[in-house]
């Protein structure tokens, strides 16, 4: 393998920034594809500031298929993949399937085609959204896969189905697909966080951008479900741990010469914190107030998820190390970061 080149796609993106940071951290050299439909190339400086170094960036959609193939025609030296180019917005691919049915299935289709001819470790960006509303609590990896609750969770699924298979027909691929349950925070520099564009769908932005002023008060969605206070209970995990997972699953394919070249493992903290607990944890952690108030429940919510996380840990010697109050003070120092340097 040579001078430990990664490919990472959609590494100007929220996990993916946090990931070059880690992966160059680790002593890899990362080479960045985006096409910067959700992120800017901005972020490429804020990584350097935080490592001294500039990754290399080309910026192409990897739905261009000829793009695709020129690029990795370009750099058949590239033996390691962190695929995240993807969108992720489950309320948007509900109102447009298409829109995602074809950017992260056209996506994967191209650059694995692109990929065929060499020998490639690759790490997939999987989502716990593949187990639905899990019959038991903690999920593991044996849970069933369900029918999909929206067209971006079944992108997922049928992109995972896509990786399988062609691992089957080509030997050369080594594919770990990671099931992420809810990454929040930012980076402890505060010079990398997430971006969201528009109103946020997820918890923590809401939090930090009601808390600093953007928005009206946070709206739980629903306190009526069967949970101990009433909110649904999700699986938080730190961006920085998550991007850790990716080093792990790399090291991992690298000493690894099972039989087994398609493995999936959940990504989390085994542990379920419910809104109100998250909204809690925000107030302690930063002393600042964050209003809320009860809304109806929101369709396609499940009511919990939380994973079990013992096969990442054994396997891939990973665990999450970095608890909700580090998660909720790292956000809030993003939110005012971009609140002093907007992007
Ligand atoms: P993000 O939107 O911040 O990052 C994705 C990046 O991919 C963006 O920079 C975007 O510009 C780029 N991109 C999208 N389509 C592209 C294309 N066709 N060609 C080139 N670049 C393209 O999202 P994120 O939160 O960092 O998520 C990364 C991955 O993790 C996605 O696959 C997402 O589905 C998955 N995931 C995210 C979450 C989450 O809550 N954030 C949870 C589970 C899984």
């Amino acid at each position: 393998m040579s001078a430990k080149k990664v490919l990472v796609t959609g590494g100007t993106g929220f996990i993916g920034s946090h990931t070059i940071v880690e992966l160059i951290n680790a002593g890899y050299t990362p080479i960045i594809v985006d096409d910067l439909s959700n992120s800017t190339p901005q972020i490429i400086d804020q990584i350097q500031k935080i490592t001294g170094v500039k990754p290399a960036f080309f910026k192409f959609d990897l739905c261009d298929a000829k793009s695709t193939n020129e690029f990795i025609s370009q750099n058949t030296d590239i033996k390691r993949v962190i695929h995240f180019a993807a969108y992720k917005s489950v309320g948007e691919s509900v109102q447009n399937p298409l829109k995602y049915y074809r950017n992260n299935l056209y996506s994967l289709v191209n650059l694995l085609g692109a990929l065929s001819e060499q020998p490639v470790n690759f790490v997939f960006s999987s989502s716990c959204t593949v187990y639905g509303e899990p019959e038991q609590l903690p999920v593991t990896e044996e849970a069933p896969v369900k029918i999909a609750e929206s067209p971006y969770g079944n992108t997922k699924q049928i992109s995972e189905e896509i990786l399988l298979d062609t691992t089957r027909a080509n030997a050369k691929l080594k594919v770990t697909s990671l099931r992420y349950f809810n990454p929040v925070g930012a980076h402890s520099s505060a010079l990398i966080g997430e971006l969201p564009i528009g109103v946020p769908q997820n918890l923590v932005p809401y939090i930090t951008q009601a808390a600093i002023g953007k928005r009206g008060d946070i709206v739980v969605h629903g306190n009526d479900y069967n949970t101990p206070d009433g909110t649904c209970i999700r699986d938080y995990i730190h961006v920085v741990d998550l991007a850790k997972a990716h080093i792990a699953a790399l090291k991992s394919m690298e000493k690894d010469s099972a039989e087994n070249r398609f493995k999936v493992y959940n990504i989390g903290t085994g542990k379920g914190s419910s809104v109100l607990e998250v909204i809690n944890a925000f107030e302690e952690a930063t002393g600042v107030k964050a209003n809320y108030k009860i809304g109806p429940r929101r369709a396609g919510d499940v009511e919990q998820i939380f994973g079990k996380v013992v096969k990442a840990e054994k396997e891939l010697l990973w665990k999450a190390e970095l608890d909700l109050p580090i998660m909720m003070s790292s956000a809030w120092a993003w939110e005012n970061y971009i609140k002093q340097n907007p992007m």
